[in-house]
């Protein structure tokens, strides 16, 4: 027994020598877990002491959170034991850190197989847990790394795929299948073909091909955009991976980039549309020569057109400033153009100036202007605009408007001539009728036919004188028609009393026949229509040698207020030319006929008829045959009489009438022209009144002073003093005195220049009894002034 104890004793020395040279930790505790042995490598492992380490001593260095753990595990073992191996991890505080063990042990039992001890080992794992942790930790990275990459993948439209070229394996990610494929099935197995098939354009997967070919054999990446047969536009990436010097891989990234693509391609036509309409722009200014221009009111910086740089001649180089661009005009237009934008800017309003330019090559120019503020947020930000080179239309204009004055003048200056010359011809023509009708009055039986014939050529005289100037008063639109009642029976009648001794004289009829349709009176100006009738009647009679003349005068509607009238004059004379039937209303347009040679005349009688019917708003209308006769015809329009009509102009027989009953009547004659004043006096006499005479205004104004008189008889044209003066001078310090202008002018512009003095009656020159008469007694009238008994 004691040298079997003996025996146990060495045995158990050497077991725990050599448990002291194991290379692990070796402890024994007792069944309640209190150590009772550690070994060296157990002590370095721990950094405990043997005598720390004993009874519970271990557990002091145990990690707080780990130990109940421990202790669990070591209950659980005593309680039960026989179940096995006792294994735990556990950390330990280390002077080094915290460090990990796992502890192996094991219940030593007795041959009752009641729990004697525990054995155990245990191992510093910190360098293996480490490892764990890090691959843990790497493999939640990768987790998360891929989670994120499949989030971004989605969000970015971008997919991944990798073409293996030993194996010819493809490989795409989820997103690059729902790029290529919209849906990709589970058991969908990408081929590389079908980067190729899903191109919309052959050129496209050729050009693909192409691009993986070259990253192959030249190892060169590749960035392709392409269409898919879907419509998207796609962009592929491709890098090889090089092995060994040989591609073994094609990695890559696919890109959906339809909105951008879009986005770019719509940015392309706003941009080839802003270009082609920048062209047009430049184009139509061109053409135009009109530039664009911009000003900035805050900063004053100026922006020119391409035409602008050309309109001033200056280099595309040349930065325009807003001083230099004033310097180009004057420095008063200069200082509109300023006031005038100041304007615009505050009142938000367009301006157009035109204004003549030197440009700095010293060209003189004419340029039109135009302005445009443009508001953002009520304020003018810019002014905007254009310039014109206006040069050669506003040379036109100048040239037109020297033509215009050139023209006025000219007219002016004719009107001028026919006012004196009718003036210079009508005052002796005035002595020598108004002689001849006194002559008329009272002379020995055989002066009458040297009279007669003396009345007949001055008033011959006078006719072609007033065809001009009717015709010239037509022509100038100077014509004024003057209607009051007319009795067309009367007209009638009185032409052709005036025609009857010459249609007796060439044995041939003169009728007028005016139908008993036709009113009473009608309002027409009888000086125009005698005239017409006049004209026609003169020259039937005077083309025809036998058969007859007629005038036919009836009546086409008749209403309350307007009544037509058709007129014919009508002969069985020599007949016109049919060739002749346009020309002849020209004026001193004749018919050269051999028969016609014989027959006097001006040639202006048909051009006033014809125009005198157009003032009427009528035609005329010419029938004629040779050697049948001739008929002028015209319909016209008039208004039916109104009852506060003016008397009747008096007849020869009224003038005899007041013969010498017009004596109260105080008369001051103003006349220059000596024959006119002995005329005028003649006349006065003729009606009983002695009258004062001037010779002009001066010795009038001097009459006027010591003497009263009811009117005033003025001649315009007078040396000094004219007779517009003098009326002026009447009007305003003798105004009860009535002013009568006697004058040759018959122009209207001398009546709008009288109608401005307030003088309504003017007789022109020459004048007859009947028209002295006629002033004579609305003067007498208007004074309430009795006959002489
Ligand atoms: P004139 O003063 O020559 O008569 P008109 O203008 O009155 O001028 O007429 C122009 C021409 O028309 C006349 O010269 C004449 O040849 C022709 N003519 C006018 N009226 C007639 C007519 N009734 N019969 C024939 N020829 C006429």
């Amino acid at each position: 027994m004691a040298k079997q104890h003996s025996m146990d004793e060495q045995y158990v020395k050497h077991i725990l020598e050599m448990l002291q040279l194991a290379p692990s930790g070796a402890f024994l505790a007792n069944t309640d877990g209190n150590y009772f042995f550690v070994n060296e490598e157990w002590e370095r492992i721990s950094g405990l002491s043997f005598d720390q380490s004993l009874g519970m001593g271990w557990t002091n260095i145990i990690v707080a959170e780990d130990l109940p753990r421990v202790k669990a595990i070591i209950q659980d073992a005593i309680e039960h034991p026989g179940e096995g191996a006792i294994d735990y991890e556990y950390r330990i505080q280390h002077q080094q850190g915290v460090r990990y063990c796992r502890s192996h042990g094991r219940m030593v039992m007795d041959e009752h197989r009641q729990p004697l001890y525990i054995i155990g080992y245990i191992q510093d794992v910190t360098e293996e847990r480490q490892h764990t942790f890090r691959l843990q930790e790497l493999t939640a990275s990768l987790e998360r790394l891929t989670k994120l990459m499949n989030e971004s993948e989605g969000l970015s439209k971008t997919g991944g795929w990798e073409y293996d070229l030993d194996t010819r394996e493809v490989f795409w990610s989820p997103q690059c299948g729902r790029i290529m494929v919209n849906d990709m099935a589970e058991d969908f197995v990408p081929d590389f073909k079908h980067l190729q098939a899903i191109c919309a354009e052959q050129e496209h997967a050729r050009d693909l091909e192409n691009c993986a070919r070259r990253a192959i054999e030249e190892h060169e990446p590749y960035d392709f955009v392409f269409r898919h047969v879907m419509g998207k536009w796609l962009r592929v990436i491709g890098v090889p991976v090089v092995k060994d010097g040989k591609v073994a891989k094609l990695q890559g990234a696919l890109m959906d980039i339809t909105d951008r693509k879009e986005d770019e391609l719509a940015l392309a036509r706003i941009t080839d549309a802003l270009i082609r309409s920048k062209q047009l722009l430049e184009i139509s200014q061109e053409i135009s020569q009109t530039g664009g221009w911009e000003l900035n009111p805050q900063t004053r910086e100026v922006f020119w057109t391409p035409q602008t740089y050309a309109i001033y001649g200056m280099p595309a180089d040349y930065v325009p400033t807003l001083d230099d661009s004033l310097s180009y005009f004057s420095e008063s237009d200069a200082e509109y153009i300023l006031t005038t934008l100041d304007q615009a800017i505050r009142e938000q309003r367009t301006f157009i100036l035109e204004l003549r330019t030197v440009t700095p090559g010293n060209e003189k120019k004419w340029v039109r202007v135009i302005g445009v503020p443009l508001v953002k947020d009520g304020q003018v930000t810019l002014v905007q605009g254009a310039i014109m080179d206006i040069t050669a239309k506003k040379e036109d204009e100048l040239e037109l408007i020297k033509a215009k004055n050139t023209a006025e003048a000219a007219a002016l200056a004719k009107t001028e001539f026919l006012s004196v010359m009718s003036h210079e011809i009508r005052t002796p023509l005035n002595g020598i009728i108004g002689t001849t009708t006194l002559l008329q009055l009272n002379h020995t039986p055989e002066q009458k036919e040297e009279i007669d014939n003396l009345s007949f050529s001055a008033n011959h005289l006078l006719q072609l004188i007033n065809d001009i100037l009717d015709l010239h008063k037509i022509e100038s639109g100077n014509l004024a028609l003057r209607p009051t009642e007319v009795s067309l029976f009367e007209l009638a009648r009185d032409v052709t009393n005036q025609f009857r001794s010459l249609a007796e004289l060439k044995h041939i009829r003169l009728e007028s026949v005016v139908h008993t349709n036709v009113p009473q009176k009608i309002m027409g100006d009888p000086v125009r229509l005698n005239q017409i009738l006049n004209n026609l009647v003169s020259n039937a009679v005077k083309y025809t040698d036998q058969g007859a003349v007629t005038i036919t005068i009836r009546a086409l509607s008749v209403t309350d207020k307007r009544i037509e009238i058709h007129f014919s004059v009508k002969d069985t004379g020599i007949g016109i030319p049919p060739e002749y039937h346009e020309t002849i209303f020209e004026s001193f347009k004749q018919v050269q006929q051999a028969s016609s040679r014989k027959h006097a005349g001006t040639g202006l009688g048909l051009a006033i008829t014809k125009k005198l019917i157009e003032l009427h708003n009528g035609s005329i209308t010419l029938k004629s045959d040779i050697g049948e006769g001739t008929e002028f015809s015209f319909n016209l329009k008039f208004d039916q009489p109104m009852y506060n009509h003016k008397p009747a102009e008096p007849s020869s027989s009224l003038v005899a009438a007041y013969r010498k009953k017009l004596g109260s009547l105080k008369v001051l004659f103003v006349e220059d022209n000596a024959v006119n004043a002995a005329v005028g006096k003649r006349h006065l006499e003729y009606f009983g009144i002695t009258g004062d005479f001037a010779v002009d205004a001066e010795e009038a104004l001097e009459l006027l002073k010591h003497n009263s008189y009811h009117m005033a008889f003025v001649d315009l044209h007078m040396p000094g003093m004219d007779g517009y003066a003098l009326s002026e001078a009447l009007r305003n310090e003798y105004p009860d005195v009535y002013i009568v202008i006697f004058t040759a002018d018959i122009l209207n512009d001398v009546r709008v220049r009288l109608a401005k003095l307030n003088i309504f009656d003017i007789m022109s020159k020459p004048f007859k009894l009947e028209d002295m008469l006629n002033t004579l007694l609305r003067v007498m009238q208007v004074k309430s002034i009795g006959l002489t008994p």
